[in-house]
């Protein structure tokens, strides 16, 4: 069998070496038009930062290497151009010449690449865009050679805000625009905010609903043109608006493409012809939350994809593909930000019920020394608890609470489940409820109505006629802010103080996460209270959401 793979990086090097592990005797030529195979495309922005020092640390294997330990007929600077389906065969250029490549059968991994629209300047040497090697040789020379002292960011995802970490640690004084109100579009606004404050903690910029029109030259500066018409002048841009899959040469062979144009793959990975297999970013994956097929450009899944295509090609299609719930983490400065299943506003467009809750319970037992909080937001299913979503802010063991939760809806999972998830605990990791638990039980007082929960977007429709809010914390916490309207009684004082708590209004309780005002809720609805709501995340969730999210001015030595 002669196997011939289009794209020599995550999904193509994986599919290769597997391949060879399971088939001693298949021959593999793998295609990249790039200069290098196998590297670490993830740590790219860690080398322009610094914190990976050495360059040669991104090459995971080497061509030669592929060729001696592997025995695959490696081929760099070829570019497939042209796919023939009928006659099985590839035609590839080089710098030299035009040849062709017969196959039996074909893998695409041609991956995503970075979407550049057509904006006025837009080719000005300044603008870079992050997915190769050479973008990365491009960026890390023109800091070392130019020594830019500002930068802007298009594009507040995880490669624009992994760039903007990096550039502030190369010494580049950096803004962040995007278009939208929130960085991160896998969370939720409330989510986002915690970032957004985080983000100007380190003295970056953030310019949030905002519009980039073009880019004009002015003096030795670059400026970033806003459709607000503010102008920002920069050294340097990085352009982070996204990625697109890269189905260019299958469309044109005739593959079918699904409707957010990524190759379409069956639950084997293979495509419409069933010589032709696919993986990676370049083909839509199922996503079992949401029952639809959908982009997710993730080194995870393309890599367990390469596993599965390599022993469908060795063995014959017996693996399936289960599905991507979209599973990602990124590191911003001191935060850990990670999301897995779907957001808010992937369950309103698929018109799919949800229930919401916010807890920040503390990343370990808080008489061990160094406990920070965590934010976690969960959605679920009012039917059966079933888990849709999860996002989790924070840092140390903010990536390990997200996995668990993944796990949950990876299998399906419910709220009951994150119960009794049995976790490793000592006071240095956890506390005896996990974070997790901590989730699932405040998700079952919601679900089972021993509490009743209001969000902080549904403040505003408070009528202060009928409703009453009530902050139970200690007066200490309240002089740094209370919610408009409130009035302060601590838990402590709660009890001897129930006079106070008007019988027949609406009574919003908060304290700073959700867990007092829970206490203090339930012992409102024991002494006889009725229409008692607690204030899902409690004043951490509603300070955060409630500030100014962009910054005063784009940059901060300004
Ligand atoms: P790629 O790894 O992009 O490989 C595709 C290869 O195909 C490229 O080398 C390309 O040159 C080649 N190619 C395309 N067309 C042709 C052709 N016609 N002929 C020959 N060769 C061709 N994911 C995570 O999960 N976590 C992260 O932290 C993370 N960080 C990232 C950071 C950056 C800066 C980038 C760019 C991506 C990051 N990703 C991350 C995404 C991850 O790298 C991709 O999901 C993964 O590499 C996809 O694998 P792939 O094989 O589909 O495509």
């Amino acid at each position: 069998m002669k196997v011939v793979i289009i794209g020599g990086v995550a999904g193509g090097a994986s599919t290769a070496t597997r391949l060879r592990r399971v088939d001693e005797t298949a021959q593999i030529v793998m295609f990249d038009r790039g200069d290098y195979v196998s590297y670490a495309n993830c740590g790219l922005p860690y080398y322009i930062g610094g914190a990976i020092s050495e360059r040669k640390k991104l090459f995971v294997q080497t061509a030669n290497n592929f060729s001696n330990q592997f025995n695959v007929d490696v081929r760099l600077n070829a570019e497939v151009t042209d796919i023939d389906l009928k006659a099985k065969k590839v035609t590839v250029r080089t710098a030299e010449k035009t040849y062709e490549e017969s196959y039996d059968k074909l893998v695409v991994s041609t991956g995503a690449e970075p979407i550049k629209p057509p904006f006025p300047g837009i080719n000005d040497p300044r603008i870079f865009s992050l997915r190769n090697v050479d973008d990365t040789d491009k960026i890390k020379d023109y800091i070392d050679a130019k020594k830019p002292k500002r930068a802007v960011v298009i594009g507040g995802g995880f490669i624009g805000l992994e760039m903007a970490e990096n550039l502030t640690e190369a010494g580049v004084e950096t803004c962040v625009v995007d278009i939208a109100d929130q960085v991160m579009v896998p969370l939720d606004f409330t989510m986002a905010a915690i970032v957004h404050r985080h983000l100007k903690q380190k003295k970056v910029g953030l310019m949030l609903q905002e519009e980039v029109t073009g880019f004009a030259p002015q003096g030795d500066k670059l400026k970033v043109l806003l459709k607000s018409q503010k102008e920002l002048a920069a050294d340097m841009v990085v352009l982070s608006i996204g990625v697109r899959p890269e189905a260019a040469l299958a469309k044109k062979a005739g593959l079918a493409l699904g409707l957010l144009g990524g190759i379409t793959v069956d639950e084997y990975m293979q495509t419409s012809d069933s010589s032709v297999y696919a993986l990676g970013d370049v083909v839509e994956v199922f996503n079992p939350v949401i029952q639809k097929h959908v982009l997710i450009p993730l080194a995870g899944p393309a890599n367990k994809q390469a596993r599965i295509v390599a022993d469908n090609l060795a063995f014959g299609n017996q693996y399936k593909y289960s599905g991507t719930i979209g599973t990602s983490v990124a590191k911003v400065f001191d935060l850990t930000v990670a999301a897995a299943g779907v957001n808010s506003k992937v369950l309103d467009r698929e018109k799919i019920p949800y229930i919401t809750s916010f807890t920040h319970p503390n990343s370990h037992a808080t008489y061990y020394p160094g406990a920070k909080p965590i934010s976690i937001a969960i959605h679920f299913s009012p039917k059966d608890g079933r888990l849709l979503g999860a996002q989790v802010v924070g840092q140390a063991g903010a990536d390990k609470r997200l996995d668990l939760l993944a796990q949950v809806i990876k299998n399906g999972g419910t709220i009951y489940d994150l119960q009794e998830i049995e976790h490793a605990y000592a006071p240095p990791y956890s506390a005896a409820k996990d974070p997790v638990n901590m989730a699932g039980f405040v998700a079952e007082n919601i679900l089972h109505g021993k509490v009743k929960v209001i969000h902080w977007w549904q403040l505003k429709d408070l009528n202060p006629e009928t409703s009453q809010l009530i902050d139970v914390r200690t007066p200490g916490e309240v002089s740094a802010g209370l919610i408009p309207g409130a009035i302060n009684i601590p838990i402590g004082e709660l009890r001897k103080r129930l006079d106070e708590v008007p019988k027949n209004k609406k009574l919003v309780l908060n304290c700073g996460v959700g867990l007092r005002s829970y206490n203090a809720a339930r012992m409102l609805i024991l002494n006889g209270f009725e229409n008692v709501y607690n204030l899902s995340g409690g004043y951490t969730t509603y300070a955060a959401v409630t500030k100014k999210q962009s910054s005063d001015k784009p940059f901060a030595s300004d």
